[in-house]
């Protein structure tokens, strides 16, 4: 079993001469299928360089690519959530909170922040899917109310991120009592004249956009997000009639007026920059 036993003693390779690896990591789109080094991936704003797929990310991607030197201040950031309905499904509602919150690290759907965005002032919330399909509850709906308020204080245009299957089951109509909240907060953030932008990414359904989402001074979206109320199946069922192609897409919701513009997430930070710019 001689080449089992290294003959020569000693072989060393320079620093220089040894093969980089980039991270020992790769991205597999799950659009195209394509492989792109996880580095170049992250460069690219978690966009997929060969089909311009946007993977779905977190607050902590949004805060890094918007806010100067990912410099903010952080509000409510202690706030979570109750039991008011002591909802048990396949867990009690605490437990399904506390488990998530381990293995995201977040305390709920939502987080806030007030920072610059080339040198702008700007308050930014945005929800993280991760945290249970990014349901709107009460903990969500107070920061997003908060973070308005603190908007309308400071006179600093407002911008909010929407990722959300919609309102949070477990605490029902207290749910539904947010979508009344944030509206009402952000009529007097329009009244007061201060520009609101709502981001919807993928997906954005539900009493989501039937509320905040879709109130806007300017509504864009990423590029081929999902935006809806109910589901397909469901819509289908009830009128009995296929939808049509590319339904509840962006680029649909664009064509038929629901959208000011779609923006790819490369662009963001410069596209609302100078929209805000404008409205100064
Ligand atoms: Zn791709």
């Amino acid at each position: 079993m001689s080449w089992f036993i290294r003959k020569e003693k000693g072989i060393n390779t320079p620093t220089e001469m040894k093969r980089e690896a980039p991270d020992g990591l790769w991205y597999q789109c799950s659009n195209c299928k394509k492989i792109t080094p996880t580095r170049e991936h992250k460069q690219n704003a978690f966009t997929c360089p060969h089909c311009n797929y946007h993977e779905k990310v977190g607050s902590d991607v949004y805060f890094n690519l918007l806010f100067d030197d990912n410099e903010f201040i952080e509000l409510d950031e202690n706030l979570t959530s109750g039991d008011p309905l002591h909802f048990v499904d396949t867990k009690a509602y605490p437990d399904r909170i506390k488990s998530t919150m381990q293995k995201t690290g977040l305390k709920d759907a939502v987080r806030t922040g007030h920072g610059k965005m080339n040198e702008l002032d700007i308050v930014i919330a945005c929800m993280d899917f991760n945290f249970i399909g990014g349901s709107m509850g009460s903990v969500v709906g107070e920061k997003i109310a908060r973070a308005i308020s603190y908007s309308l204080e400071h006179k600093h245009p407002f911008l909010m991120i929407s990722k959300s299957g919609g309102a949070r089951m477990m605490e029902a109509g207290f749910s539904l009592m947010q979508m009344a909240k944030t509206s009402a907060r952000l009529a007097q953030l329009s009244e007061a004249k201060i520009p609101y932008i709502s981001l919807l990414t993928d997906p954005t359904t539900g009493g989501v956009t039937a509320s905040y989402a879709m109130l806007g001074d300017f509504n864009i979206s990423e590029p081929e997000a999902l935006i809806g109320f109910a589901g397909p199946r469901v819509i289908r069922e009830t009128i009995g009639k296929d939808l049509p192609k590319g339904f509840q897409s962006a680029e649909f919701v664009l064509e038929h007026g629901f959208l000011d513009f779609i923006v790819d997430r490369k662009d963001l930070k410069d596209k609302l920059t100078s929209l805000l710019t404008m409205l100064r």
